[in-house]
This record gives structure tokens, sequence and C-alpha cells, in this order.
């Protein structure tokens, strides 16, 4: 198929597209680079740079695609709080100028970069997709405004989507990696201290009610997410919203994913107990069931430890190639 991929030189949109270009795929990304990196769009992709609501419409009338992957988005929890108007701009208004260029084009295929943050809070887990979605921050509420617009799209129109639901991703995949300019995310943070960019990773709370008390998250690994997009494509049907929650179903605690990290770089990694930050829950742990039965998925790289040194392997790629461009 041919291709339009969003927010392509992002973490996820990049290995994506690295393992569309794998089964044989043609794809062309779109991403303004404000939070990704040129770097991060895969060899064979081509690269339009610019903002994907001037960009994407241009491309879909012009040219001929079989289908959109939808990733490039806004997806800071705190900073959603602080500047909401930006998600709802960013997130909702530009993806429904998407949609709409989608519809103008005949483009009738989508697959979308959902969340876990739509559940907000959840009352069980594992969680299904028929939990509540009640999201606690503006991020997850732009995310669950867009999911409502794609389904009625699906309804309406006749689209064939997709959105899938991603619980915590980590790891790294054929040189792609996490590498962003604002890092919040707990496994990056601890290799930056293993690999001495940090002086210590904070735990944002000690008193959850969790067996070590600290918070629970369900770490799925990238390629197993990626490969789950691939799925999502070929077996999408005409007037039909598909959603699915992806996780590895194994929920892992903050000290848990501190001591796989030491354990697979032999370093000490400090730690220092700071508050809970506003706005996590205590567990979130997906019941990727549905995924398993109607897409045929399955999570290869379950083991925390595998998924942490795929990311400690791609840190250390990156910081020996920072050092080889100084020499
Ligand atoms: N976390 C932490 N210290 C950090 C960053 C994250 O204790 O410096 C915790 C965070 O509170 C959450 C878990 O690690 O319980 C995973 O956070 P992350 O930001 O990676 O993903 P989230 O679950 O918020 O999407």
């Amino acid at each position: 198929m041919r291709l339009l991929v969003t927010g392509g030189a992002g973490y996820v949109g990049g290995v994506c597209a690295k393992v569309l270009l794998e089964s044989g795929h043609e794809v062309v990304v779109v991403d303004d680079l404000s939070t990704g990196n040129a770097d991060g769009v895969p060899l064979g992709a081509r690269f339009v740079e610019g903002d994907i609501a001037e960009v994407a419409p241009r491309l879909l009338a012009a040219e001929t695609f079989d289908g959109v992957l939808h990733f490039a988005a806004m997806s800071l929890v705190g900073e959603s709080v602080e500047q909401p108007e930006k998600y709802w701009h960013g997130n909702v208004v530009k993806t429904l100028t998407l949609l709409e260029a989608m519809r103008a084009a005949g483009v009738g295929r989508l697959v979308f970069s959902s969340t876990a943050a739509v559940y907000g809070e959840p009352q069980r887990v594992p969680i299904t997709e028929e939990e509540p979605t009640r999201p606690t921050n503006p991020y997850g509420a732009s995310k669950l405004a867009i999911d409502h617009a794609i389904t009625s799209y699906a309804v309406a129109h006749g689209l064939a989507a997709t959105s899938l639901r991603y619980f915590n991703v980590a790891g790294a995949y054929a040189g792609l990696g996490e590498n962003r300019v604002v890092e919040t995310h707990l496994i990056p943070l601890v290799l930056q201290v293993a690999a001495g960019y940090r002086k210590s990773i904070s735990i944002f709370g000690t008193d959850w009610p969790t067996a070590d008390g600290t918070a629970v998250r369900d770490y799925i690994h990238i390629r197993d997410l990626a490969l789950a997009h691939l799925l999502a494509l070929n077996t999408a049907e005409a007037g039909t919203h598909r959603l699915f929650n992806l996780g590895s179903g194994a929920g892992f605690s903050v000290r848990e994913v501190i001591s796989a990290c030491r354990r697979v770089t032999g370093l000490p990694i400090p730690t220092v107990e700071a508050p809970r930050r506003p706005g996590d829950p205590a567990t979130l742990i997906a019941s990727s069931a549905r995924a398993v039965a109607e897409l045929g998925w399955q999570p290869e790289h379950t083991d925390l430890d595998e998924i942490v040194a795929d990311a400690w392997e791609y840190l250390r790629g990156l910081g020996s190639r920072a050092h080889a461009a100084q020499q």
C-alpha cells in the first residue's frame, strides 16, 4: 500500500514507518519536527517537513494514497493541563482537518494513535475496551474526542478505521528509539541516570496502594506495538471503527523498572523519593485480549529486561554518535 504517516519523525511513528517499509509498503512521512527529529524518519521513507494540517491535505489531494497512519500529536500530560488550547487545536482541530482531507481525496483507511489516558483512573484492571472513558487531563480528552470523531466518520462516510490505545511504550527497534528534547518517561529517564546524564531518578509517590508503594504500569515493546499497526491496516473494514488496547498484560512498579535498569546496565542508579505526580493513576494494566482475538496480534517482547536492554543499547548508540560528532 502507499501510506501517509503523520508524525513519522517521532518515536512511535518512526518505528511504525520502519516496520511498514519492511513489510513492503511505500511510506510518505509528514512531520513538523516540533518534537520529532529528521533522524527519526526511517531510510526509505519520503519525508515532507511541515504542519500536518497544511501538508497532508495538499499531498492527499495531489497524490494517491491507500491509507493514513496518524501519529502526529502533542502528548505531554502536564503541558496539556497548563495549556489545553494547544491540545484542542494541535490534536483535535488538526485531526478534523486531516479527516476532511481524507474524505475529499477518497482515502478510506485510517490507523490512529489513541491512548490509555482516555480511561483516566480505571475501576478495574486489567483494562478492557469496555472500561468507561473518563480522561483526567486534556491530553486524554483530546484523544478521546478524536476517537469519537473517527467513529462518526466511519458510520457516516464508510471510513475503515482503527484506534490503538497504547499503554506504556518503550524499547527501541532498528536504531530508532526515544530521543525527545523534553523527556518525561520513566525508562529513558532512568537510563539517562545510568548513562551519567542525570544525577538521580525521582520516584513520584511511594505511598500508592500497590505492593511496593510505587505506581504500576504496563510496558509494551515498540516493535510489538508497531506490528499491531500493520495488522490493523491489513484487517480494516469499511464503515467500521475498531478500538484496541495494546499492552503486554503485566504490570511493573516504578521500583521494579529501576531494578530492571540496574540489572541490565550493571550500574547503581541513585533514586530520590518525590511526591506523587498530579493526574497519575496508581495502576494501569491493559487487557489486550481483543487485539489478540480480532487482530491476531501477539506481543513477543514482554520481558521487561529485554525492553530495557533495547532502550539501553539505543541510548548508548546515541551517546557514542554524539561523541563521534564532537571529535
Ligand atoms: N515516573 C517516576 N519518575 C519519573 C518519571 C515517571 O516515578 O521521573 C513514574 C510516573 O509517575 C508513572 C510511571 O513512572 O507512575 C510511568 O510514567 P511515564 O511518564 O513513563 O508514563 P505514563 O504512565 O505517565 O504515561
